[in-house]
């Protein structure tokens, strides 16, 4: 039997979030159903409740930053009981047997990982993300949260955390490492966090010295203004790892020239249009620019382990489903500090 639950839709690309119910499906053999506790706005969720990524399915329930409590779960699952506190992020499926499935990869499932929403799950219907009550999950895309964080600050770990945290250990953010973050936002702060709490020097690079002081409390070293060319003068040669976190059109020969020999520059935001790179500036310093997309789920469970260990959440402002379209405008002119939390129960 299908659950009838309230959740918060855009009807069209041009209509605001409104009130109404949607159903989710009944709890399969290997399903979680999820009482949805809290969910994080990001980006991506105006992107596409706006139909700026492509045509897009309608009405819309954004969300994939949930985190919550197990309601019920199938007669197969074995993660999971009643009363866990767990989270879901930007996927809620994929194939399973292709070689990204198999190695812990899914976000690059050959066949397109399932979207949490504005995707069709393998059950054929739309699936709908975090701005509703509960959700229904197969469990191998739930993650559990560990007691030491709290639900609310926890929710944009999901996809906030997960991005930032993927690359870093990837590319080797740690002690003796010299890490650069672009940006200091819903993104950037995740990063400064988790790259100060993995060991590494930190610094921010942003526009202005407006957030410096939040910066510095976050966990950065250093806070540097790109307005300012004296930056790129007396930062050059300095890092191991650069993360850019904002979709402004960069000057990446700037930044490329900011890298150690043999440093990467990754990107997990990114301008719309085509960047043009004069490549003398990967080859002197055999340098990378690479890019990155969320992480798999045995990563994101090691993500909230060590945010768990280390007592890191995200910095939210706790919002009721009723302010989600003023939090929209407010994330487009960057105010806010530095994630929107919605609270499920006012859904
Ligand atoms: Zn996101
Ligand atoms: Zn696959």
């Amino acid at each position: 039997m299908t659950t009838t639950v309230t959740a918060y839709a855009a009807a069209s690309a041009k209509a605001p979030l409104e009130r109404t119910t949607i159903e989710r499906r009944t709890v399969g053999e290997h399903d979680v159903l999820i009482d949805i506790r809290f969910a994080g706005i990001c980006h991506s969720d105006i992107h596409q409740a706006r139909e700026e990524w492509g045509e897009a399915i309608f009405p819309m329930v954004p969300g994939h930053e949930i985190a919550g409590i197990v309601e019920k779960v199938g007669p197969g699952v074995t993660r999971f009981k009643v009363g866990d506190r767990v989270g879901v992020g930007c996927m809620v499926d994929s194939c399973g047997v292709c070689e990204p499935c198999r190695s812990g990869h899914e976000q690059h499932c050959l066949e397109g990982n399932i979207q949490t929403y504005n995707g069709v799950g393998k059950d054929g219907e739309p699936t709908y993300g975090g701005y509703s009550q509960k959700v229904v999950v197969t469990e191998g895309f739930v993650v559990g949260i560990p007691d030491g964080i709290s639900l609310d600050v926890a929710a944009p770990l999901l996809c906030a955390g997960i991005t930032t945290y993927s690359p870093l250990k990837h590319w080797g953010a740690g002690p003796g490492k010299k890490v650069a973050v672009i940006g200091l936002g819903g993104l950037g702060h995740m990063g400064v966090k988790i790259a100060h709490a993995l060991g590494a020097e930190v610094t921010v690079l942003s526009q202005s010295l407006r957030k410096k002081d939040d910066g510095l409390r976050l966990g950065a070293d250093h806070y540097y203004a790109t307005s300012d060319p004296k930056t790129f003068e007396e930062l050059a040669g300095s890092f191991d790892i650069i993360l850019s976190t904002v979709s402004a059109p960069l000057d990446f020969g700037a930044y490329l020239n900011l890298l150690k020999v043999g440093g990467a520059l990754v990107n997990v935001g990114a301008p719309e249009e085509p960047i043009a790179l004069n490549l003398f500036s990967l080859i002197g310093g055999n340098k990378i620019l690479a890019g990155s997309a969320i992480g798999g789920i045995a990563e994101t469970q090691e993500m909230l382990d060590f945010c768990a260990e280390h007592r890191l959440g995200a910095e939210i402002e706790l919002i009721a489903a009723a302010e989600i379209n003023e939090a929209y405008e407010r994330v487009l002119g960057s105010d806010v500090r530095y994630r929107f939390v919605i609270d499920t129960a006012t859904i």
